[in-house]
């Protein structure tokens, strides 16, 4: 589960830091020397040749931010916030702890420095007063966001709902047990209170994990075409809401990559399909345009490669479901 996560910056110095190492992004070849040859390889493969944007606080009396950054985690929510706004979110990709690097990038002040690292993508500007936010989360309207402190689960969730700072990139590790948990959690009558799609993000974010693990870009598995991974979807062959627990369950075989660019919307509405594991239109009589057309010509006949002897069933019942509509 994404947790949210306070960043008051205030200060002058913060100010500074944020201008030198968020709004400015920092070259990755600059930091090599203080990295673990692990840690360059993690973050090229997230960043490449863009610089890193990165943000660092100090440990705190008695460790006390040290211990709020400790329960930080990939694809949590930063959010910056000063004069009474929050004035940008930000992703979490990943965090190190380390006081050289820390020195580097933002020096240090009567001995201490910035050193609990965490690095950034997805920096949006925002312009939320923070009374707006104190209501949400019940608390008294004029409370300035003061200390660096990583909200609990289920203020996160209310936060990044009603805010919709949720990141389409980076999703939370979910193990298999918990993915189990949440499928037989589900009862027949889901709704859509912030509990359920609290809940269906980690589903999402467990399937998009196993489809994407760590890759930036893959294939979608109708048209074949590469696409950054926020343009894909963990689509289901058969439709999630008709599945048995045991179909959602076999996570393996029951969904695939399907691009944005049309392609999960033209299976999820059933006038594509997937036959003898060949790319078909199966649904002609719906009102296709021109350009629809010559956009379906050009997926059609194509090979399917998450067709096979696991997912078979899956794709007949797409066909049969939608076939009897015509
Ligand atoms: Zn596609």
């Amino acid at each position: 589960m994404s947790k949210v996560i306070l960043q008051p910056t205030g200060n002058a110095i913060a100010k500074l830091n944020y201008q030198t190492s968020v709004l400015n992004t920092v070259e990755l070849n600059l930091l090599k020397q203080y990295l673990s040859q692990k840690e360059v390889t993690y973050l090229e493969n997230i960043y490449g040749n863009y610089g890193v944007t990165v943000w660092g606080v100090t440990v705190g009396v008695n460790n006390r931010n040290k211990k709020q950054w400790e329960r930080i985690n990939e694809g949590d929510i930063a959010l910056f916030a000063g004069k009474n706004k929050i004035f940008s979110s930000a992703t979490i990709t990943y965090k190190l702890h380390n006081k050289q690097l820390a020195i580097e990038l933002w020096g240090c002040k009567e001995g201490v420095t910035w050193e609990c690292i965490y690095f950034l993508d997805e920096i949006k500007h925002h312009n939320i007063r923070t009374q707006d936010f104190n209501h949400l989360l019940g608390y008294a309207l004029d409370n300035p966001i003061r200390g660096f402190r990583v909200l609990d689960e289920e203020k996160s969730l209310k936060v990044l709902e009603y805010f919709n700072f949720n990141s389409n990139k980076y999703f939370p590790q979910i193990s298999e047990d918990e993915y189990e948990e949440i499928i037989k959690q589900y009862t027949s009558a889901e709704s859509l209170d912030t509990k359920s799609n609290g809940k269906s993000r980690r589903e999402q974010a467990f399937l998009r994990r196993f489809l994407f693990g760590n890759k930036k870009g893959e294939c979608c598995g109708i048209c074949g075409n590469e696409y950054p991974v926020e343009f894909l979807v963990a689509a289901h062959i058969k439709k999630r809401a008709e599945c048995t627990k045991e179909e959602k369950l076999d996570y393996k075989n029951i969904v695939m990559p399907m691009c944005s660019f049309g392609c999960d919307s033209l299976f999820e509405k059933g006038i594509i399909s997937v036959t003898n594991g060949i790319v078909q239109l199966i649904n002609n009589e719906k009102s296709l345009t021109l350009s629809m057309k010559n956009s379906i010509s050009k997926i059609e006949g194509r090979n399917c490669e998450y067709w096979g002897a696991n997912t078979i069933k899956y794709f007949e019942w797409h066909q049969k479901h939608h076939g009897k509509q015509t």
